[in-house]
């Protein structure tokens, strides 16, 4: 008797970690979860650690009960790790009292699984999880992406700037941003049309993307016609050059603009600023760590890049200017 449908294309592809000591648990429950083509098996709360950091999972079945760490024990330092406490546990457990349900749901389980196993019960509950941690999945990327380019958006620039300011504090290794304006896109959008001014932030959009090359840096969309890029340990000169190779590529683009003032193509002027790098510093994208961070926040990152910009459109536009933050 078949009591569930078959799971959804994207619940198939859904990877599983089931955590249980003991090998036949680990079989029935695998046997229950046949139309999964990823599945992963752990019989201990380090195997389980290890195997989570090396690809998270999209769920995990947990055995309350093994020997060394317990289950209870896994969960808990599960949820402390940034890139796993949002993964969905199951507990699969003989205790159906009121004490253990608590604990486990305080931990932050997101349901339990009575033992003996029942297949068909496993099956359900798996896919209502997994449904549940897809839609979530796709709220988060709506919420963090600009629905115009694709690119991050400024919710996720407050984020990562927040998040890498805390570690270069840590490090001492220098932090930048990059403002980035397109230049007279007013009258690009006068000229051309506001569809055609939508194309050409989408392709700016893709230079920008191009040049954050390190898995740590941030391509982003700051608002209307600006965008912003988030270069971790790199210093104002290492920003500078991120910064013209972004505005070359954009010249390289060959978009035309016959309404601008400063080419006949699409430019945009750039602001640099960075945070715990002597402001003429030599390139330190790869060097040793600095030995202070200043005494400055992330607003004033802003600001100083903010102004940067300004003095760049000053200045004649289509060029990068280096930000001082003073000290
Ligand atoms: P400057 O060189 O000084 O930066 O001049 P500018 O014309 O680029 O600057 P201004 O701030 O006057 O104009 C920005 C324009 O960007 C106005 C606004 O309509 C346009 N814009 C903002 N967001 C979008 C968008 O999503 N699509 C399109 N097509 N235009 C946008
Ligand atoms: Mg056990
Ligand atoms: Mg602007
Ligand atoms: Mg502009």
């Amino acid at each position: 008797m078949t009591l569930a449908p078959a799971p959804s294309p994207a619940l198939e592809d859904a990877n599983i970690l089931i955590v249980d000591d003991d090998p036949l648990a680990i079989r029935i429950l695998r046997a229950a979860l046949g139309a999964y083509k990823h599945v992963r098996f752990a019989t201990s709360g380090a195997d389980a650690m290890r195997l989570s950091r090396d690809k998270p999972p999209d769920l995990i079945l947990l055995d309350s009960e093994m020997p060394g760490e317990n289950g209870f024990e896994f969960c808990k330092r599960l949820k402390l790790e940034p890139l796993l406490q949002d993964v969905p546990v199951i507990f699969v457990t003989s205790h159906d009292d009121l004490e253990f349900e608590t604990r486990a749901l305080g931990l932050g389980a997101a349901d339990f699984l009575p033992k003996p196993i029942s297949a068909p019960r496993v099956e359900l509950r798996v896919r209502l999880h997994l449904q549940l941690k897809h839609q979530l999945d796709q709220l988060r990327a709506l919420a963090s992406t600009d629905g115009l380019t694709g690119l991050a958006n400024r919710r996720v620039v407050d984020e990562t700037l927040k998040r890498e300011w805390r570690r270069a504090q840590r490090s001492g290794r220098p932090l930048s941003l990059l403002l980035i304006d397109v230049d007279y896109f007013k009258l690009f959008n006068d000229r051309y049309g506001h569809p055609a001014g939508d194309g050409c932030l989408k392709r700016v959009a893709a230079a920008v993307r191009g040049a954050a090359r390190r898995p740590t840096d941030l391509a982003a969309r700051f608002g209307g016609e600006e965008f912003a890029v988030v270069l971790a340990e790199t210093s104002l000169s290492g920003a500078c050059l991120v910064a013209d190779s972004i505005r070359r590529s954009i010249i390289e683009s060959s978009i035309p603009h016959a309404g601008s003032e400063v080419a006949p193509h699409v430019t945009v002027s750039i602001g640099a600023a960075c945070l715990g790098g002597e402001p003429n510093a030599a390139d330190r994208r790869s060097g040793p760590p600095l030995p202070s961070v200043p005494p400055h926040g992330i607003e004033e990152l802003i600001e100083a890049a903010d102004k940067a910009l300004y003095r760049a459109k000053k200045s004649g536009r289509n060029r990068v200017e280096p930000g001082d933050l003073g000290s």
